[in-house]
């Protein structure tokens, strides 16, 4: 797996925009190279040219419009869709010694004033506006009037009508490529679907640009995937024994299960807040600045949470509930670990979640093809967490991308591979329990039956006298459970919705009765594994930080609590995680040893510089 974040320091001298863009990527940014597509792409736009950017979450698309913005005369103009967003952005900029700035709702008409004569007086290197407020006459007037290095347009397939994140305000950016042809234009998303891409390029005249597209893989992501028994219980193990004190977001359905997730992680000791659409906006509002400010605070949340938070140091996303496809499950898992540390997409999976999803969209009121599509979205996320091959391998082909080799080595099928039993014969008893009661009944009967237990709607119906009655004594209650929702995912099995989740045969079944497929089951264990020690901290961002001495972290982190209070910014936006944990392994004791810290630019030298080595050397 490539290891993010590797160096490459060839710059000829013969090279003077390589050799100035590595120069200011070290002195502004403290970083000792760049990262996969990054050189290209800002040597491009910094040439003058348009492109589309195609980068996972993570892969560091910021750098891509930021450093050419520092190259070129003039102001970057960036165009962002989130207000806390650009906030955070900003904070970190003016932390660089960058001169960046606002123009958004939240500003006073005298703040406002004050940024716009700091543009026009060509004082800012990069401004964020919001959507809605650049394409007002007044703001492209104002833009036509000053020395503009280029547009970026972020999360830019918020002008996509097909996508979750459709921004009405987003269409109007059209005006850009119009108004401003000769000024490049650099749109950038984490989306990965063709047709997204398309309507991008289409809306923001770009069909001629070159497109930069980067791997989707998430290598310092671990994908695992359980089988859901006790799904409180389970998150709470996960939490307490994988990522105690970590940050993290645990995704439900309903708000109400967000609700009494939050409370049950409570009551168990583990710090958690809702987050909703119908919470009290003050309050929905406390709970994220806590969990983005704070370190280690858990989210519960609907899925309504997530888009446009930046925080690098989220290490665990969970789902207590199917998403709706692999584009949402990949979208969401991937707010985990933007600072490319290791963390975990951990989701509790079973039968219930099928139907219910399944259900969904028989209920909703969308057209048959767009059922048709969404229930071929939803098989495709079943297939994927029951496959038994490897998980990140199956979640790249999806996205079209070849993988090499077949183990990533970093998901739960890799690491320990499940064992396969051939469950044809279990498969046979099932279906024909299901058949010979009369395709009337839901999962618990149809066990109760295959087990022999004598409860009074087996005596009401006179299921004990059938000759499957009591055939399944082999398996417990749970395997059946797992060998039903397996013989739903793959289709041998139908859940009723309009009958109470009565099983019922589909046409693919039969050949199972006769014995014409052999059907091989994942075991359940069910069980989560122990975490491995001293795994979690930089194994895979920064190898050489393995060594790290807790001690140093936690005191460097209760520093970088403090100013950040004091400074009213997140705790990420003064250090990076990262960069604590190199710190705290090899011990700098001189400001130019500091100075190779990757993350420890020129201003962050200055302003901490003598202050971090007096914690090292305490
Ligand atoms: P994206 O917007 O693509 O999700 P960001 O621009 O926020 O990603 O960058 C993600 C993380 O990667 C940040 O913590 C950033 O500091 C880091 N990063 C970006 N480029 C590099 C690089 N060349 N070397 C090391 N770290 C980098
Ligand atoms: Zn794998």
């Amino acid at each position: 797996m490539p290891v993010s974040g590797i160096a490459r320091q060839s710059a000829a001298p013969s090279d003077p925009l390589g050799a100035d863009a590595l120069a200011r990527l070290r002195s502004t940014f403290g970083l000792p190279g760049f990262r996969g597509e990054q050189e290209k792409i800002v040597r491009h736009v910094t040439d003058g040219g348009n492109c589309l950017v195609l980068m996972p979450t993570g892969g560091g698309k910021s750098l891509c419009y930021q450093l050419p913005s520092l190259l070129r005369e003039g102001c970057g103009i960036v165009v962002s869709p989130l207000i806390a967003l650009m906030r955070d952005q900003v904070a970190g900029l003016l932390e660089l010694g960058v001169n960046a700035a606002v123009l958004n709702s939240t500003l006073s008409w005298e703040e406002a004033n004050e940024v716009e004569r700091r543009l026009r007086a060509g004082d800012l290197d990069l401004l964020y506006v919001a959507p809605e407020r650049l394409v007002t006459p007044r703001c492209l007037a104002m833009l036509e009037q000053t020395d503009i290095a280029l547009f970026a347009i972020d999360e830019a397939h918020c002008v996509s009508q097909w996508g979750h994140d459709f921004r009405p305000e987003y269409i109007g950016l059209s005006v850009i490529a119009e108004r401003f042809p000769q000024i490049p234009r650099i749109a950038l998303t984490a989306t990965a679907d063709d047709l997204t891409r398309e309507e991008i390029a289409q809306r923001l005249g770009l069909t001629d640009a070159p497109r930069f597209i980067s791997s989707f893989d998430r290598p310092n992501i671990k994908y695992e995937i359980v089988d859901k028994t006790n799904s409180q219980k389970q998150l709470q193990a996960f939490i307490n024994e994988r990522h105690p004190n970590d940050a993290g977001v645990v995704y439900c359905l309903s708000r109400a299960k967000v609700e009494d997730t939050a409370a049950a992680l409570n009551k168990a000791g583990i710090l958690a807040l809702p987050y909703h659409a119908g919470l009290d906006a003050r309050i929905r509002e406390s709970n994220q600045d806590r969990f983005i400010n704070e370190d280690g605070v858990i989210i519960v949340a609907t899925v309504a949470f997530g888009m446009g938070i930046d925080k690098p140091d989220v290490r665990f996303v969970c789902h207590l509930d199917l998403p709706k496809s692999v584009e949402a499950y990949y979208q969401e898992t991937g707010r985990a670990g933007r600072d490319g540390k290791p963390s975990t997409a951990w989701m509790a999976y079973g039968l219930q979640d099928i139907v219910q999803q399944r259900r969904m969209i028989d209920e909703s009121n969308g057209s048959d093809a767009f059922k048709r599509v969404s229930i071929g979205k939803l098989d495709a996320l079943v297939g994927l967490a029951e496959t038994v091959d490897c998980r990140r391998g199956r979640l790249l082909r999806y996205f079209g991308e070849e993988t090499a080799g077949t183990s990533c080595g970093n998901c739960d099928n890799c690491v320990s591979p499940p064992k396969l039993w051939n469950g044809s014969v279990a498969a046979q008893k099932l279906l024909s329990c299901a058949y010979r009661t009369g395709q009337r009944f839901g999962a618990m009967h149809l066990i109760d039956v295959l087990i022999g237990r004598l409860t009074d709607k087996v005596k009401q119906f006179g299921h004990d006298r059938l000759s499957v009655f009591a055939i399944g004594s082999e398996l417990n209650e749970k395997q059946w459970r797992a060998v039903m929702r397996q013989l739903v995912a793959r289709g041998f099995l139908y859940a009723d919705a309009e009958h109470f989740n009565a099983l019922m045969l589909t046409e693919s079944a039969r050949g199972v009765l006769r014995g014409e497929v052999e059907l091989m089951f994942r075991e359940e264990t069910g069980r989560i594994r122990a975490p491995r020690k001293h795994a979690r901290r930089g194994e895979l961002a920064s190898p050489r930080a393995d060594n790290a001495d807790a001690d140093l972290v936690s005191r460097l982190r209760a520093w970088r609590a403090g100013i950040a209070r004091e400074r009213n910014v997140p705790a990420y936006v003064v250090l990076h995680d990262a960069t604590i944990d190199v710190i705290a392994s090899e011990h700098p004791t001189t400001m130019s040893q500091l100075r190779e810290v990757p993350g420890i630019g020129d201003k962050k030298l200055e302003h901490y510089g003598a202050n971090i080595l007096a914690i090292v050397n305490r």
